[in-house]
């Protein structure tokens, strides 16, 4: 089943409208329960495609890959990480959760921090949150002045190109869920005792910033959003697509590395082992 990707990833130079894309979108599966079980058939096959790409990345050991997760809040990003991840070698997989900034990280530039939780090569990093809460939520809130942030985006282009012409390819999802689904989430965490640790009751406060958000989304995809180093808008309300399709852009992306398992500096059939 073919997995409409080149509709979700933003064409570079193009504008986002994210109120005319819709979050409940399925793809190619009808939205019920059929279409779901099927997404899950999939979804088993892609962690054994992912796993086996991911050991080739291991072994050719000449690139990285960065995989960086937005979303507003109850979006999906610790799910999704759970879901497609599994099945990974987790001596190959780095995720690093950005916080709002320690003293340390607010005493050097905003890239510091990002710096260094990149993955080294042969490895794939995950974001949850990133460099981009600092053109997100910053410029929200207003934490810094706003020609700051403005130059934020020129700044996070620059790092993202040098990133991906020295061997880090780069994709970035936002996890597009409704302002509804994420009230029934929210809602959730409330009545689901094993869910109270994670309700935070300043989630509200961002929540009434809903378009403030969506705004700041937007530009950081027109400014931040080159061939290389895309954003995926993903259809997030049904957890069982976003996961096949961030799966599927996984996949593609480390099928087009060009990886290859190196060459062996012997030959292996001139080897004898004793005994
Ligand atoms: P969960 O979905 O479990 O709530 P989370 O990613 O929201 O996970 P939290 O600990 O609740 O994790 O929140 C982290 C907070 O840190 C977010 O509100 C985020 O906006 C904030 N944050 C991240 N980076 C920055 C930054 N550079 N400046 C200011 N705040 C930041
Ligand atoms: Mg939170």
């Amino acid at each position: 089943m073919e997995i409409p990707l080149g509709r979700y990833r933003r064409a570079p130079g193009s504008d986002t409208d994210l109120v005319s894309i819709d979050p409940a979108e399925t793809g190619p599966f009808p939205p019920n329960g059929e279409g779901r079980k099927a997404a899950r058939k999939l979804l088993k096959r892609q962690r054994d495609r992912l796993e086996a790409l991911q050991r080739l990345l291991y072994a050719d050991g000449s690139q990285a890959l960065l995989a960086v997760f937005q979303a507003m809040d109850a979006g999906g990003k610790d799910g999704t990480i759970r879901r497609v991840m599994t099945g990974m070698n987790p001596q190959g997989v780095r995720v690093t959760s950005f916080k709002a900034p320690t003293e340390e990280e607010l005493a050097h530039d905003f890239l510091w921090r990002i710096n260094r939780a990149l993955p080294r090569k042969g490895m794939i990093g995950v974001f949850n949150r990133s460099h981009y809460e600092d053109v997100l939520v910053v410029r929200v809130k207003g934490l810094v002045p706003e020609p700051i942030w403005r130059r934020r985006y020129d700044q996070i282009d620059a790092f993202e190109r040098r990133l991906v012409e020295t061997g880090t390819a780069v994709a970035k999802f936002y996890l597009h869920i409704s302002k509804e689904e994420q009230r029934e989430r929210l809602q959730a965490r409330l009545d689901d005792p094993e869910k109270h640790w994670k309700f935070d009751p300043a989630d509200l406060k961002e929540r009434s910033r809903w378009n403030d958000y969506l705004a700041a989304y937007q530009d950081a995809m027109a400014r931040c959003n080159s061939e290389f180093a895309p954003w995926y808008v993903v259809p997030a309300n049904h957890k069982w697509y976003r996961n096949v399709v961030i799966a599927q852009v996984l996949i593609d992306t480390l099928e087009g590395m060009g990886l290859n398992y190196p060459d062996p500096d012997f030959d292996p059939a001139a080897v004898c082992i004793d005994g």
